[in-house]
C-alpha cells in the first residue's frame, strides 16, 4: 500500500482538497517519518511539531467551512535554515546566529503558506551556504540517504536528503553556485534554480547577493512546477525581483522532444568528469535523441574561467554581506567588557567556522585597495564573457544539457580539508549561476555502487517552463526518478 509520505505534493494537495485525507494526517505522517528516519540522517535541524499540526488543523477547518483550498493544501514543506520565519529560529548553519529569531517571514515561505503549504521544519545546510557537502554546518553533517557514509551534497544538503528519504515531498533550498542542483543530483531528486530575480530573496540570509536564488527540491517535475507557480513574481520588498510573465505552473510535459534543439557544450560534458557520470550522461543523451531531440554540439569557451570567477565574486560579496555580524548589530556577542576591537574579533572568530573565515579573508583581500581591479574587476569582466557565450549558444539551441556534478556523492570527510577539491564540485553548476539563468537537475542513472547521478538542464532567462517540459519528457520516458533509497 502506498503510504502518505510516499505521495507527491500534487497528490497530497489533491487528496486534502477532496477530503479523502486530512491535512493533520499528512503532517502527522511526515513528523512520524522524521522521528523514525531522521536520527540516522540529520536532514532537519529541528521541526515545528505541534505548530505544524496546528497549521494543518487550520486548513482542515477551512475545508470544513467550505472555503477554497490552495494548490499546495496541507503539503508539508521543509525549508533551508537560511530562510527566516517570524518569531522562529534561523541560524544559516552558523554558531553566529544560534539564537537569532527573525521579526518577519521570507516572501517565498509566506507565498507557500498562502498556497496552503504547511511549514514543517528547518533543514540543515553548510554554514551561510558555503560548501558543497553540508559538512560545514555548525549543527553537524547530514548523511546521504543512499549511502550513509557519503555526503548529501550541499549547501542545501538537508533539503535534498529530506526529500530523498520521504520526510517531506518538497523542500525549499537556495542556490548561489549550485546549492540546489548539486545536492539534488547527489541525492537522486529534482532540483530547480529559477532565473535570478524570479523568486523573491526577501528573508533569505544573504551569501552573495548578485548570485543568490531561492530554489526547490522535489521528487517530481509537477511538484517543482507547483512550487514555482506559488512563489514566483515580483515582490516590492526585493528590488531585484522581476515581474516576468507568470509561469503557467504545471506545464504539461512534452510528449516527445521532436523539434527541440538541445545544445551539448563540450566543456561541460567531458573534461574532468568521473567515468560513471560521463557514461550515464552519454546514455541519457541517446535517450533524448530517441525522443526526437536534435543534439547540437556547442561551445562555452569562458567556462574555463567559471570556477575562479565564481569564487572571487562569491567571496567578495560574502565578505561584504557578513560584515554585519559583529556581535553588536547582529550575531552572538563574545568578549563583552573588553575593547570594541577585541569584542568584534572575539565575536567573529568564535561565531564563524573555518570555511566562512577563510572566505571572508580572501574576499576582503580581493576587494582591498590596489587589488580591486586586478581581481574583482577581472571577475566581473569574465562574467560578462560567459554571459555572451550563453547568448551565442542559445541562438542555435533551445536548452543546454550536461551532468550536474562531476562526481557522485563522496565519502564524508574525504574533501573537507581540501578546499580546491570541494570547489571543483561546482564546476558544472556555477556557469548558469554567473549568467543568472534558470537550471534544473534531474536523476538520470546510478553508479555501480547505487549512488544517483544527475542531469542538468540550462535555459535562457525566464525559460523555466521549457526546463520543466523537457525534464518532464525525459522523466516520462525513464524511471530513474522513481527509485528510492533504502528505507
Ligand atoms: N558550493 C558553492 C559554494 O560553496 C555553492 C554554494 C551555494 O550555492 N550556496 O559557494
Amino acid at each position: 500500500m502506498t503510504e502518505l509520505w510516499q505521495l507527491s505534493a500534487a497528490g497530497l494537495a489533491d487528496q486534502v482538497r477532496r477530503g479523502s485525507v486530512s491535512a493533520r494526517d499528512v503532517v502527522r505522517a511526515s513528523l512520524d517519518r522524521i522521528e523514525r528516519v531522521d536520527p540516522a540522517l540529520h536532514a532537519f535541524v529541528d521541526h515545528r511539531g505541534e505548530r505544524a499540526l496546528a497549521d494543518a488543523d487550520a486548513i482542515d477547518g477551512a475545508r470544513a467551512r467550505g472555503e477554497p483550498l490552495g494548490p499546495l493544501a496541507g503539503v508539508p514543506i521543509g525549508w533551508k535554515d537560511n530562510l527566516v520565519v517570524a518569531g522562529e529560529r534561523t541560524s544559516a548553519g552558523s554558531r553566529m546566529l544560534a539564537d537569532y529569531r527573525s521579526p518577519f517571514t521570507a516572501t517565498a515561505l509566506q507565498r507557500l503558506q498562502a498556497a496552503g503549504a504547511v511549514l514543517l521544519g528547518r533543514t540543515n545546510m553548510d554554514e551561510f551556504g558555503m560548501g558543497s557537502s553540508t559538512e560545514t554546518s555548525a549543527h553537524g553533517p547530514t548523511r546521504n540517504p543512499w549511502h550513509r557514509d557519503c555526503v548529501p551534497g550541499g549547501s542545501s544538503g538537508g533539503s535534498a536528503a529530506a526529500v530523498a528519504a520521504g520526510l517531506c515531498p518538497l523542500a525549499v533550498g537556495s542556490d548561489t553556485g549550485g546549492s540546489v542542483r548539486q545536492p539534488a543530483a547527489l541525492c537522486g531528486v529534482f532540483g530547480l534554480k529559477p532565473t535570478y530575480g524570479r523568486v523573491s530573496r526577501y528573508g533569505l540570509i544573504a551569501y552573495a547577493s548578485s548570485l543568490d536564488c531561492v530554489g526547490v527540491l522535489g521528487r517530481s517535475v509537477d511538484d517543482l512546477a507547483l512550487w514555482l507557480a506559488a512563489t514566483a513574481g515580483v515582490d516590492p520588498a526585493d528590488p531585484t525581483s522581476v515581474a516576468a510573465a507568470p509561469t503557467t505552473g504545471a506545464a504539461a510535459p512534452a510528449a516527445d522532444l521532436r523539434g527541440v534543439r538541445i545544445g551539448v557544450p563540450w566543456q561541460l560534458n567531458g573534461p574532468g568528469l568521473d567515468d560513471e557520470v560521463l557514461a550515464t550522461v552519454q546514455t541519457a543523451l541517446a535517450t533524448l535523441r530517441e525522443l526526437g531531440a536534435e543534439l547540437v554540439e556547442c561551445s562555452l569557451p569562458s567556462v574555463a574561467h567559471a570556477v575562479p570567477t565564481y569564487y572571487l565574486l562569491a567571496m567578495a560579496e560574502a565578505a561584504s554581506n557578513l560584515a554585519r555580524y559583529d556581535g553588536v548589530r547582529y550575531g552572538a556577542r563574545r568578549g563583552e567588557g573588553t575593547s570594541c576591537d577585541a569584542m568584534t574579533t572575539a565575536s567573529r572568530s568564535r561565531g564563524f567556522g573555518d570555511e566562512v573565515q577563510l572566505r571572508i579573508l580572501l574576499g576582503t583581500f580581493a576587494l582591498s585597495v590596489g587589488y580591486q581591479d586586478r581581481y574583482y574587476g577581472q571577475a566581473i569582466r569574465a562574467r560578462e564573457l560567459l554571459r555572451s557565450d550563453f547568448a551565442r549558444a542559445f541562438a542555435a539551441c533551445d536548452l543546454l544539457v550536461s551532468p550536474t556534478s562531476p562526481v557522485p556523492a563522496f565519502p564524508l570527510g574525504s574533501r573537507i580539508d581540501d578546499p580546491l577539491a570541494m570547489y571543483l564540485c561546482d564546476a558544472l553548476t556555477v556557469p548558469a549561476s554567473l549568467a543568472g539563468l534558470p537550471a534544473l537537475s534531474q536523476p538520470c542513472g546510478y553508479t555501480a555502487a547505487g549512488l544517483p547521478i544527475g542531469l542538468q538542464w540550462t535555459a535562457p532567462a525566464f525559460g523555466e517552463d521549457r526546463l520543466l517540459q523537457v525534464a518532464g519528457a525525459f522523466a516520462a520516458a525513464t524511471d530513474h526518478h522513481s527509485r528510492r533509497p533504502p528505507a
